[in-house]
Protein backbone atom coordinates (compact mmCIF):
# COMPACT_ATOMS: atom_id res chain seq x y z
CA UNK A 1 0.00 0.00 0.00
CA UNK A 2 1.65 3.31 -0.97
CA UNK A 3 -0.44 5.36 0.35
CA UNK A 4 0.59 8.22 2.31
CA UNK A 5 0.79 8.17 6.46
CA UNK A 6 -0.34 11.45 6.45
CA UNK A 7 -3.50 10.75 4.14
CA UNK A 8 -4.44 7.88 6.25
CA UNK A 9 -4.51 10.33 8.70
CA UNK A 10 -6.50 13.19 7.31
CA UNK A 11 -8.87 9.64 5.72
CA UNK A 12 -9.76 8.81 9.02
CA UNK A 13 -10.85 12.27 10.26
CA UNK A 14 -14.00 11.06 8.15
CA UNK A 15 -16.89 9.44 9.69
CA UNK A 16 -18.72 5.94 8.60
CA UNK A 17 -21.23 7.42 6.61
CA UNK A 18 -24.08 4.24 7.52
CA UNK A 19 -23.40 4.71 11.51
CA UNK A 20 -21.74 8.10 11.65
CA UNK A 21 -18.44 5.91 14.11
CA UNK A 22 -14.81 7.34 13.81
CA UNK A 23 -12.86 4.99 11.48
CA UNK A 24 -9.46 3.74 12.10
CA UNK A 25 -7.38 2.47 8.96
CA UNK A 26 -6.19 -0.87 8.68
CA UNK A 27 -4.54 -1.99 5.47
CA UNK A 28 -6.33 -1.15 2.63
CA UNK A 29 -9.63 0.47 4.25
CA UNK A 30 -11.23 2.21 7.08
CA UNK A 31 -13.57 0.79 9.34
CA UNK A 32 -15.57 2.24 11.89
CA UNK A 33 -16.58 0.73 15.29
CA UNK A 34 -19.75 -0.63 14.50
CA UNK A 35 -17.61 -2.68 11.58
CA UNK A 36 -18.54 -0.70 8.51
CA UNK A 37 -15.32 -0.57 6.27
CA UNK A 38 -14.86 1.37 3.01
CA UNK A 39 -11.76 0.88 0.41
CA UNK A 40 -8.99 3.10 0.46
CA UNK A 41 -8.38 3.80 -3.22
CA UNK A 42 -4.90 3.17 -4.77
CA UNK A 43 -4.89 7.23 -5.75
CA UNK A 44 -5.51 7.57 -1.52
CA UNK A 45 -9.22 8.45 -1.47
CA UNK A 46 -11.92 6.70 0.11
CA UNK A 47 -15.40 6.49 -1.79
CA UNK A 48 -18.02 7.28 1.40
CA UNK A 49 -21.06 7.81 -0.84
CA UNK A 50 -24.31 5.98 0.52
CA UNK A 51 -26.22 4.57 -2.97
CA UNK A 52 -29.42 6.17 -2.14
CA UNK A 53 -27.23 9.78 -2.15
CA UNK A 54 -25.53 8.83 -5.16
CA UNK A 55 -26.30 11.50 -7.59
CA UNK A 56 -24.98 12.44 -11.34
CA UNK A 57 -22.07 15.02 -10.33
CA UNK A 58 -20.02 16.29 -13.23
CA UNK A 59 -19.01 13.85 -15.75
CA UNK A 60 -15.55 13.58 -17.29
CA UNK A 61 -15.74 16.53 -20.00
CA UNK A 62 -16.39 18.97 -17.48
CA UNK A 63 -14.23 17.25 -15.30
CA UNK A 64 -11.71 17.15 -17.57
CA UNK A 65 -12.24 20.91 -18.86
CA UNK A 66 -12.46 22.64 -15.64
CA UNK A 67 -9.05 20.77 -14.63
CA UNK A 68 -7.16 21.93 -17.61
CA UNK A 69 -9.03 25.49 -17.17
CA UNK A 70 -7.82 25.65 -13.01
CA UNK A 71 -4.27 24.07 -13.41
CA UNK A 72 -3.63 26.93 -15.95
CA UNK A 73 -3.73 29.80 -12.80
CA UNK A 74 -6.51 31.70 -14.97
CA UNK A 75 -8.62 32.03 -10.89
CA UNK A 76 -5.79 32.40 -8.94
CA UNK A 77 -7.00 35.79 -7.77
CA UNK A 78 -10.25 33.88 -6.75
CA UNK A 79 -8.35 30.97 -4.76
CA UNK A 80 -5.75 33.43 -2.79
CA UNK A 81 -8.63 35.82 -2.29
CA UNK A 82 -10.60 32.93 -0.39
CA UNK A 83 -7.59 31.38 1.03
CA UNK A 84 -6.72 35.32 2.53
CA UNK A 85 -10.17 35.22 4.03
CA UNK A 86 -9.21 31.69 5.55
CA UNK A 87 -5.75 32.63 6.92
CA UNK A 88 -7.46 35.97 8.58
CA UNK A 89 -10.47 34.50 10.43
CA UNK A 90 -9.49 30.91 11.36
CA UNK A 91 -6.99 28.74 13.13
CA UNK A 92 -4.07 28.40 11.01
CA UNK A 93 -3.75 24.19 12.79
CA UNK A 94 -7.74 23.70 11.62
CA UNK A 95 -9.91 21.62 10.13
CA UNK A 96 -10.91 23.14 6.82
CA UNK A 97 -13.52 21.14 4.73
CA UNK A 98 -14.50 21.95 0.87
CA UNK A 99 -17.43 20.98 0.29
CA UNK A 100 -17.64 20.01 -3.28
CA UNK A 101 -14.03 20.25 -3.78
CA UNK A 102 -14.00 19.27 -7.63
CA UNK A 103 -10.91 18.18 -8.75
CA UNK A 104 -9.03 19.70 -5.52
CA UNK A 105 -7.68 22.47 -7.00
CA UNK A 106 -8.97 25.19 -4.45
CA UNK A 107 -7.99 22.71 -1.58
CA UNK A 108 -4.23 22.86 -2.87
CA UNK A 109 -4.43 26.70 -2.87
CA UNK A 110 -6.02 26.49 1.35
CA UNK A 111 -3.21 24.16 1.81
CA UNK A 112 -0.02 25.78 0.65
CA UNK A 113 -1.44 28.86 2.41
CA UNK A 114 -2.44 27.06 5.61
CA UNK A 115 0.87 24.59 5.66
CA UNK A 116 -0.25 23.38 9.34
CA UNK A 117 -4.24 22.90 8.98
CA UNK A 118 -5.97 19.80 7.95
CA UNK A 119 -7.55 20.01 4.33
CA UNK A 120 -10.59 17.97 3.73
CA UNK A 121 -12.45 17.38 0.38
CA UNK A 122 -15.62 15.84 -0.59
CA UNK A 123 -17.33 15.68 -3.95
CA UNK A 124 -19.89 13.59 -5.00
CA UNK A 125 -17.89 13.03 -8.31
CA UNK A 126 -15.46 9.83 -8.06
CA UNK A 127 -14.05 11.19 -11.73
CA UNK A 128 -13.07 14.76 -9.64
CA UNK A 129 -11.87 12.98 -5.77
CA UNK A 130 -9.68 10.92 -8.45
CA UNK A 131 -7.98 13.61 -9.59
CA UNK A 132 -7.93 15.73 -6.13
CA UNK A 133 -6.62 12.61 -4.44
CA UNK A 134 -3.21 13.17 -6.76
CA UNK A 135 -2.73 16.40 -4.64
CA UNK A 136 -0.66 15.68 -1.62
CA UNK A 137 -1.44 16.37 1.89
CA UNK A 138 -5.04 16.52 1.70
CA UNK A 139 -7.75 13.77 2.15
CA UNK A 140 -10.82 13.46 -0.06
CA UNK A 141 -13.79 11.11 0.24
CA UNK A 142 -16.70 10.82 -2.29
CA UNK A 143 -19.80 11.77 -0.46
CA UNK A 144 -22.41 14.33 -0.78
CA UNK A 145 -22.53 18.06 0.39
CA UNK A 146 -26.15 16.90 1.40
CA UNK A 147 -24.93 14.45 4.43
CA UNK A 148 -21.32 14.83 4.48
CA UNK A 149 -19.10 12.33 6.32
CA UNK A 150 -18.32 14.46 8.39
CA UNK A 151 -18.72 14.33 13.00
CA UNK A 152 -20.39 16.98 14.15
CA UNK A 153 -18.77 20.10 15.20
CA UNK A 154 -15.74 18.99 14.06
CA UNK A 155 -14.44 21.04 11.68
CA UNK A 156 -13.66 25.54 11.87
CA UNK A 157 -14.39 26.07 8.39
CA UNK A 158 -16.39 25.03 5.48
CA UNK A 159 -15.89 26.60 1.95
CA UNK A 160 -18.21 25.94 -0.52
CA UNK A 161 -16.97 27.17 -4.24
CA UNK A 162 -19.77 27.09 -7.09
CA UNK A 163 -21.24 24.22 -5.40
CA UNK A 164 -24.62 23.51 -3.52
CA UNK A 165 -24.45 25.51 0.08
CA UNK A 166 -26.20 23.28 2.60
CA UNK A 167 -26.28 25.67 5.72
CA UNK A 168 -28.40 22.96 7.77
CA UNK A 169 -25.63 20.28 7.02
CA UNK A 170 -22.53 23.16 7.15
CA UNK A 171 -23.86 23.99 10.94
CA UNK A 172 -24.06 20.54 11.96
CA UNK A 173 -20.17 19.78 11.40
CA UNK A 174 -19.19 23.50 12.27
CA UNK A 175 -17.45 24.30 15.64
CA UNK A 176 -19.27 26.67 17.05
CA UNK A 177 -17.91 30.10 15.98
CA UNK A 178 -16.51 28.07 12.73
CA UNK A 179 -16.74 29.55 9.34
CA UNK A 180 -19.13 29.18 5.90
CA UNK A 181 -17.48 30.23 2.92
CA UNK A 182 -19.56 31.11 0.28
CA UNK A 183 -18.23 31.71 -3.65
CA UNK A 184 -20.99 33.00 -5.94
CA UNK A 185 -21.05 34.51 -9.24
CA UNK A 186 -22.23 37.78 -9.70
CA UNK A 187 -24.41 39.00 -13.00
CA UNK A 188 -21.31 39.97 -15.45
CA UNK A 189 -19.17 36.87 -14.78
CA UNK A 190 -18.46 34.79 -17.93
CA UNK A 191 -20.50 37.84 -20.13
CA UNK A 192 -18.01 38.09 -22.62
CA UNK A 193 -17.95 34.43 -23.22
CA UNK A 194 -21.50 33.78 -23.53
CA UNK A 195 -21.81 36.94 -25.70
CA UNK A 196 -19.37 34.99 -28.17
CA UNK A 197 -22.03 32.26 -28.46
CA UNK A 198 -25.49 33.08 -27.86
CA UNK A 199 -27.34 36.20 -29.70
CA UNK A 200 -28.77 37.23 -26.79
CA UNK A 201 -27.05 36.71 -23.47
CA UNK A 202 -28.47 37.00 -20.40
CA UNK A 203 -26.71 38.46 -17.13
CA UNK A 204 -26.13 35.63 -14.34
CA UNK A 205 -28.85 36.25 -11.43
CA UNK A 206 -27.81 37.77 -8.30
CA UNK A 207 -28.31 34.42 -6.33
CA UNK A 208 -26.65 34.65 -2.66
CA UNK A 209 -27.13 31.11 -0.84
CA UNK A 210 -29.92 30.57 1.45
CA UNK A 211 -27.71 30.55 4.94
CA UNK A 212 -30.07 29.02 7.26
CA UNK A 213 -29.24 29.94 11.14
CA UNK A 214 -25.47 30.82 9.82
CA UNK A 215 -24.60 34.37 10.29
CA UNK A 216 -23.01 36.67 7.55
CA UNK A 217 -20.19 38.24 8.79
CA UNK A 218 -18.44 39.79 5.76
CA UNK A 219 -18.30 39.67 1.87
CA UNK A 220 -15.62 40.45 -0.81
CA UNK A 221 -16.03 40.89 -4.17
CA UNK A 222 -13.51 39.85 -6.66
CA UNK A 223 -13.16 40.70 -10.28
CA UNK A 224 -10.53 40.60 -13.01
CA UNK A 225 -10.21 40.21 -16.91
CA UNK A 226 -8.81 37.00 -18.39
CA UNK A 227 -7.29 37.88 -21.65
CA UNK A 228 -7.86 34.33 -23.10
CA UNK A 229 -5.69 33.95 -26.39
CA UNK A 230 -5.92 30.22 -27.18
CA UNK A 231 -9.07 28.63 -28.75
CA UNK A 232 -8.22 25.33 -26.54
CA UNK A 233 -8.59 27.81 -23.57
CA UNK A 234 -11.75 29.24 -24.39
CA UNK A 235 -12.97 25.84 -25.30
CA UNK A 236 -12.42 24.74 -21.77
CA UNK A 237 -13.88 27.40 -20.12
CA UNK A 238 -16.94 27.06 -21.73
CA UNK A 239 -17.21 22.83 -21.32
CA UNK A 240 -16.44 23.97 -17.59
CA UNK A 241 -19.63 25.94 -17.22
CA UNK A 242 -23.40 24.50 -17.01
CA UNK A 243 -23.91 26.47 -20.31
CA UNK A 244 -22.46 23.94 -22.25
CA UNK A 245 -25.32 21.52 -22.05
CA UNK A 246 -27.86 23.58 -22.75
CA UNK A 247 -26.31 25.23 -25.76
CA UNK A 248 -27.28 24.01 -29.34
CA UNK A 249 -24.58 22.39 -31.42
CA UNK A 250 -24.99 25.52 -34.22
CA UNK A 251 -23.99 27.95 -31.18
CA UNK A 252 -21.00 25.79 -29.79
CA UNK A 253 -19.80 25.58 -33.36
CA UNK A 254 -19.06 29.65 -33.06
CA UNK A 255 -16.57 29.35 -30.26
CA UNK A 256 -14.62 27.31 -32.31
CA UNK A 257 -13.43 30.55 -34.68
CA UNK A 258 -12.72 32.72 -31.86
CA UNK A 259 -8.80 32.58 -31.00
CA UNK A 260 -8.95 35.55 -28.56
CA UNK A 261 -11.03 37.36 -25.91
CA UNK A 262 -11.15 39.54 -22.87
CA UNK A 263 -13.41 37.77 -19.96
CA UNK A 264 -14.42 38.84 -17.23
CA UNK A 265 -14.55 36.62 -13.90
CA UNK A 266 -16.44 38.26 -11.32
CA UNK A 267 -17.06 36.59 -7.95
CA UNK A 268 -18.81 37.26 -4.85
CA UNK A 269 -17.24 35.78 -1.62
CA UNK A 270 -19.27 35.44 1.94
CA UNK A 271 -18.40 34.53 5.15
CA UNK A 272 -20.66 33.42 7.67
CA UNK A 273 -20.06 32.34 11.54
CA UNK A 274 -21.95 29.74 13.10
CA UNK A 275 -24.18 31.19 15.48
CA UNK A 276 -23.86 28.81 19.16
CA UNK A 277 -27.43 28.33 20.16
CA UNK A 278 -28.74 28.48 23.29
CA UNK A 279 -29.91 25.66 24.30
CA UNK A 280 -31.61 26.38 28.00
ZN1 LIG B 1 -20.31 2.41 10.65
Amino acid sequence: MSVNESVIERLCMFVCPVCGGKFTAESHCLRCQTGHSFDIAKRGYVNLLMKQHAGSGDDAIMVRARREFLNSGRYLPLRNAISAILAENLPNDGVFLDAGCGEGWYAEGFRDALPNAKILGVDISKEAVDHAARRPGMGFAVGSVFRLPIADHSVDAVVSVFSPFCASEFERVLKPGGKAVAVVPLPRHLFALKAAVYEHPYENDDVRPDAGNLKQISEKTVKFVMKLQKNEEIASLFAMTPYYYKTADSDREKLQKVETLDVEAEFLIITYESVVKNNF
